[in-house]
């Protein structure tokens, strides 16, 4: 690990989506490797760090999760403000979060800036016997909204370290 301020790059990375799809699980794993059963209760902080080295580059990533404030509207614009990436959490074992999704970039178009980097994470692909969103609707819909589409399993530890890293070394290349 390296000092506070000893970093090339810093980006803000903010993640939204229903109550419930593994947003605060998504960021344990990756942060902190740990996955606690139940419900997490969001974290304390407004955001969490994870250091990275990209191309020989020290990436400081600053993780904002949502604290409680999923539902739409309640989200202020500050929540969004200077984000250099977001990551759109549904769960792939829930239609209903995945119908959220138009809700959701209606969201980024009023609040975040022009063309920030966009992920749509279908969570919880462990469920493989309780899928409802097929793996090439979801494409075809992240297409579409000219995101980037990853599916992940926070339980598992399937593709979250992938999501974060392939994110700021997009965010480094552009930088
Ligand atoms: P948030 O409200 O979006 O922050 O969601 P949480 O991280 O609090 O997770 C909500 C529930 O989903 C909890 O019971 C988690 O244990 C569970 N969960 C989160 N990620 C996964 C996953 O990848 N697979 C499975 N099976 N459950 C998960
Ligand atoms: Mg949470």
């Amino acid at each position: 690990d390296w000092g506070m301020e000893d970093y090339k790059f810093l980006f803000k990375v903010v993640l939204i989506g229903n109550a419930g799809v593994g947003k605060t699980s998504l960021v344990k794993r990756f942060t902190q490797n740990i996955f606690p059963m139940g419900q997490q209760s969001t974290i304390g902080v407004d955001f969490m760090i994870k250091n990275l080295i990209i191309d020989g580059e020290k990436v400081k990533l600053q993780i904002w999760d949502t604290a409680g404030q999923e539902r739409f509207r309640s989200i202020t614009q500050s929540y969004y403000r200077s984000a250099n990436a977001l990551i759109l959490v549904y769960d792939i074992s829930s239609q209903a979060t995945f119908d959220c999704l138009p809700q959701w970039l209606s969201e980024i178009e009023t609040y975040a800036g022009n063309n920030v980097l966009t992920y749509l994470v279908g969570n919880k692909c462990d469920k493989v016997t309780r899928r409802e969103i097929p793996r090439e609707k979801a494409d075809d819909f992240a297409n579409r909204h000219d995101m980037v589409f990853i599916e992940t399993s926070a339980k598992e530890c399937d593709n979250v370290d992938q999501l974060f890293s392939q994110i700021a070394q997009k965010l480094t290349k552009d930088a």
